[in-house]
């Protein structure tokens, strides 16, 4: 039997038994196979590492892993403390587009409620979800951490959050969204773009009330669903405002 020491770093340490967090601690193993195949069978997927240092030199995913080899996992860096220099551009220079998996409705509809680009439907298969996150460059989100170990997927997070409300936080704060939220700018039903429309041009669509009280509406560019900021949009907007507070608060010193 080989052995190889293992040591996991910040939140990498939430995919180990807790007898393994935060320690170094001996793996035995028969056949030396890549360092990423071994990372993933000790739980975390690959989607989730961003540097992996073999006896104190960083190597890449397929480095085949000896007898003896002391070896140090880190997260992607996104989520270190690096707030400080990303904040020196007004927005983030990416443009930081989601794709869901089939358990995440709430979220996003919440998503696409701050405004960021977010396909999700309830019916993709693993298959396509791995297809469509690496073919558009989108970041897939999942709670299944199986699915961020296909090797298609290069760019992926596992939510430790399961309440969908947390769960935007968590996002947001985990890709520095704060300043890219643009709120009521996307079709919370199909993520289409929404543009200002003239109420004369909806004014047959709209309940009695509503055309009474409201003057102001945007149409899905999509799927033509009309929208306007009645009381479901104040809602909206004192979550949004609450939710941008905790980014005040996270981004103290
Ligand atoms: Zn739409």
């Amino acid at each position: 039997m080989k052995h190889a020491a293992f040591r996991f770093y910040a939140e990498l340490n939430d995919f180990l038994p807790p007898d393994r967090r935060m320690i170094s601690f001996d793996h035995p193993f028969l056949l030396s196979g890549s360092v990423k195949d071994m990372i993933e069978a000790l739980g975390v997927p690959h989607t989730e590492v961003d540097l992996v240092l073999v006896n104190g030199e960083s190597v890449d995913f397929s480095h085949p892993v000896q007898d003896g080899d002391r070896i140090s996992v880190y997260p992607v860096f996104e989520s270190l403390d690096i707030t400080p220099l990303v904040h020196v551009r007004p927005r983030p220079l990416r443009q930081t587009r989601f794709v869901l998996d089939t358990h995440l409705g709430k979220l996003a509809v919440y998503l696409r409620m701050v405004g960021f680009d977010t396909l999700y439907r309830n019916d993709y298969a693993d298959e396509t979800l791995a297809r469509i996150s690496s073919g558009e460059g989108r970041i897939l989100l999942t709670r299944d951490r199986e699915l961020l170990k296909r090797s298609m997927v290069t760019h992926g997070y596992w939510l430790r959050a399961t309440d969908p409300r947390q769960q935007l936080v968590e996002v947001v704060r985990r890709f520095d969204l704060f300043r890219a939220i643009a709120p009521f700018q996307r079709c919370l039903r199909c993520n289409g773009l929404l543009e200002p429309v003239a109420k004369k041009a909806v004014s047959d669509r709209l309940k009695p009330k509503t055309r009474q009280y409201y003057d102001e509406f945007s149409i899905c560019k999509t799927c033509d669903r009309v929208y306007w900021k009645g009381s479901h949009y104040q809602r909206m907007q004192g979550f949004i405002e609450r939710l941008l507070e905790q980014g005040e608060v996270s981004s103290l010193p």
